[in-house]
């Protein structure tokens, strides 16, 4: 019935690579977005895969797919790079924020050595892609460092080290760190490396198009439905049929089971100028909680120091604190010029510490997910590639099982799920009784935004520089908790499930896939 038709390519005006957020990474700075490509004809063919998401999980694996003779359409909600991937701090580590010790107690010695397998895949697709594609993306190898600072922490190191002796990786202990600050014990682990990502995926990006994938920006998919073995993918602009569909989101949209198998967590990053040429050559790592690290990368020819940390469940502390405490330690430690960048994004925590790759759970066969990466999604999303692709292809992968997002979570977990999830509940419960703080209209600055209450109804207020009030309803779309302002990025973030607002009320991160409602003043 859907003959395959060429595709005609219409090129818009290149612009300014976008980000989920107010706050430029220095990712975005010397870079404009390719020309954006809309494919016509859409109605009329059946395409074997549909992957949703252009990070690095959707391009690696669209990649994947056509380069294995499969007709691939990726659909992207907003610009390629506008989710994490364009926030993130770019460090390939075969270390994971989930220890290997840690993944041995839930999943024993043989889901260790896979896990570290895993990320090794990962790191190695990044290298290929590099040099498959001559990829400038500033790839750099590097040294890593993970120092304690006092007696926990040197204990922590202790079962880090012995995590990676039993997969082994090679590490050593040091007597040297490349930072001042105190410590008490150090190792270093080589064969790490870092690289520039935005540029990493207008690699894949132009690789992919070469080998005739199709690429639809700005198209949302708000719904799948199933008929006759075929799935419907709807946006606003089109509807797309395919074979198969992966959800390279980093968390799948709507209402499912994804929502309660890993929670949101806002990281912060500064890129500063130092006054000394004292840039660290390493990856430097510490073990408080929240961990803080340190690296260096040039940006338009200028060397800066890309420093990270502060944490927390998203919408659960206030932004503007947690930037401000992050800056305040930097500059304890170092002899900052100026601070020439700082942002922040969002990462998934999954509660029993593994990644979600593969049939995504109570869904038609053949719809997949990858979430779940914790601060490891450029190896985890690199090896999700790996997984779907042979899923998709086969039906079969080495992972298939560890990763499976239908699988049981250990004991050992219970208690993180439970604390999560009632976590969640709260917010679904307690902030429909205004626990919450309202205040006046009156008194919301310029540039910054607040919950108030106006005749007994809550809204998500945001004055903007002229002076207009952006006034909108305060309830997520997806499940119905009341949003909180994010000062440093200007959004409004879910704290029960990390969906983010702009101050018009359109979605910036999923799982909400509609937009908070606009109220009247
Ligand atoms: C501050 C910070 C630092 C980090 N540092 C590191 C690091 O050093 N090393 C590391 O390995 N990992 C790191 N991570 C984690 C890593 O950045 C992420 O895991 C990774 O970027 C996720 O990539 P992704 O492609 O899965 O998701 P994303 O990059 O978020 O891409 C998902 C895309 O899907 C699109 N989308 C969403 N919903 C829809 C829809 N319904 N329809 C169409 N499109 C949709 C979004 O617009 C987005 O562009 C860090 C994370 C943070 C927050």
């Amino acid at each position: 019935m859907y003959s395959k038709k060429p595709f005609l390519m219409k090129n818009s005006n290149i612009a300014t690579i976008k980000r989920d957020g107010d706050l430029k990474s220095p990712w975005q700075a010397d870079l404009t977005s390719s020309a954006t490509t809309i494919p016509e004809k859409i109605s009329e063919t059946i395409f074997d895969c549909l992957v949703v998401g252009g990070g690095i999980t959707g391009l690696s694996t669209a990649l994947l797919l056509q380069k294995a003779g499969k007709n691939v359409m990726l659909a992207e909600a907003n610009s390629i790079g506008f989710g994490t991937t364009g926030g993130t701090s770019a460090h390939i580590n075969n270390f994971a924020d989930t220890t290997y010790k840690e993944v041995e107690s839930a999943f024993g010695k043989e889901g260790a050595s896979l896990f570290a397998r895993a990320i090794a895949e990962g790191q190695d697709l990044i290298r290929e892609n590099i040099n498959d594609y001559k990829i400038e993306c500033d790839y750099d190898s590097k040294t890593a460092i993970v120092y304690a600072e006092d007696d926990d922490q040197v204990e922590q190191l202790t079962s880090l080290f012995a995590g990676l002796a039993m997969v082994g990786i090679h590490a050593r202990f040091t007597d040297i760190i490349p930072v001042s600050i105190p410590f008490k014990k150090a190792i270093s682990i080589e064969n790490q490396a870092q690289f520039h990502p935005l540029k990493y995926l207008q690699g894949l990006q132009k690789a992919y198009l070469t080998a005739g994938g199709k690429l639809a920006e700005h198209t949302r998919i708000n719904k799948v439905s199933t008929s006759d073995d075929i799935h419907i993918a709807e946006s606003s602009q089109m509807t797309i049929r395919a074979k198969s569909v992966i959800y390279a989101t980093h968390m799948p949209p709507n209402i499912n089971v994804m929502n309660l198998e890993s929670a949101p967590y806002r990281s912060y990053v500064l890129g500063v100028k130092l006054k000394s040429d004292k840039y660290p050559d390493e990856l430097v790592y510490d073990l408080q909680e929240p961990y803080h690290y340190f690296r260096t990368h040039t940006i338009e020819g200028e060397k800066l120091l890309i420093a990270g940390g502060n944490d927390h469940k998203t919408g659960h502390e206030d932004p503007e604190k947690q930037m401000a405490d992050l800056e305040k330690y930097i500059r304890k430690y170092f002899n900052v010029s100026s601070v020439k960048y700082k942002w922040s994004s969002q990462y998934y925590v999954p509660v029993d510490g593994l990644p979600y790759i593969g049939q995504m759970p109570l869904t038609k066969n053949g719809i997949y997910c990858a979430t779940g990466f914790n601060g490891n999604g450029m190896m985890l999303g690199s090896v999700a590639a790996k997984i779907l692709t042979d899923l998709v292809i086969k039906g079969e992968n080495i992972y298939k099982e560890l990763f499976d997002p239908c699988r049981v979570k250990p004991i050992d977990s219970f208690k993180e799920f439970v604390t999560e999830n009632a976590d969640v509940a709260y917010h679904l419960v307690a902030d429909r009784f205004g626990i919450h703080e309202t205040d006046s209209l009156k008194r919301i600055e310029p540039g910054t935004g607040k919950l108030v209450e106006i005749d007994g109804k809550k809204v998500a207020a945001y004055r903007d520089e002229k002076g207009t009030i952006h006034a909108l309803s305060p309830t997520c779309t997806h499940m119905g908790c009341i949003v909180n302002w994010n000062q440093e990025e200007k959004s409004w973030d879910c704290p029960c499930h990390g969906a983010r607002f702009d101050i018009d009320g359109k979605v910036l991160t999923g799982p909400a896939t509609i937009d908070l409602p606009q109220m009247q003043e």
